[in-house]
């Protein structure tokens, strides 16, 4: 699958199949979710470009790096602030910005109901955050509302996808960076994923 990254990681599946049991209580499921973020954030940051940049060490001076531009992380509510903390922590200086869907139950189409992100997005580096890619209506929702902020370097971190989700989304990003721990069966009739891990934010805040 072109663009789309399935990180085989052992400790990354580890915790995917720890957040996958139905015993996993919201504690334990806020703590692992977090740990797997910060595991896949190390590869779907791999190809940020860096600019060189001479530091002066105690000794010598040294080639240095830093990033080219700056970062935005944008979780999709609710299920994506459950990444956000640990990604904060390796990215430190990153903005976040919110974005906010709702499904309608029978439709389930995705409609915005809260949004606050940098007004122009063009020069940053974009890092989207869902855990689950369902439909993929949400993801082609948020990249909708990320293109009209300008933004152009756009990847999206999911850690269970569906396979209608990512053909939905490569119909209408073909070429947007996708990382994920795992592609899954399918859908059910309610739009959940199989075998998938059930409602991501319901098991994280445990309602
Ligand atoms: N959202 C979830 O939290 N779980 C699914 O299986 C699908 C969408």
């Amino acid at each position: 699958m072109k663009h789309t990254t399935i990180i085989s990681h052992p400790l990354v599946q580890h915790n995917l199949t720890r957040l996958r049991d139905e015993t996993t209580g919201p504690q334990d499921f806020r703590r692992v979710l977090s740990e797997v973020a910060a595991l896949m954030i190390y590869e779907a940051t791999r190809s940020f470009s860096v600019r060189e940049m001479p530091v002066r060490t105690p000794l010598a001076s040294a080639r240095g790096f830093r990033l080219q531009r700056e970062v935005v992380l944008v979780p999709i509510l609710r299920a994506g602030l459950g990444m956000l903390d640990s990604i904060l922590q390796l990215i430190p200086h990153a903005r976040v910005g919110f974005i906010g869907l709702k499904r309608e139950e029978t439709t389930l189409k995705a409609t915005s109901y809260h949004k606050s992100l940098p007004p122009n997005l063009a020069k940053y580096e974009v890092i989207l955050i869902d855990p689950m890619l369902a439909t993929g209506g949400s993801a082609v929702a948020a990249m909708d509302l990320l293109s009209e902020r300008g933004a152009k370097q756009v990847r999206m971190v999911n850690l269970v996808a569906a396979p209608e989700g990512l053909r939905l989304v490569r119909r209408h990003y073909p070429t947007l960076p996708i990382f994920t721990a795992a592609v899954d069966k399918k859908l059910n009739e309610k739009g959940y994923i199989l075998p998938g891990l059930g409602d991501a934010g319901d098991r994280l805040f445990g309602v």
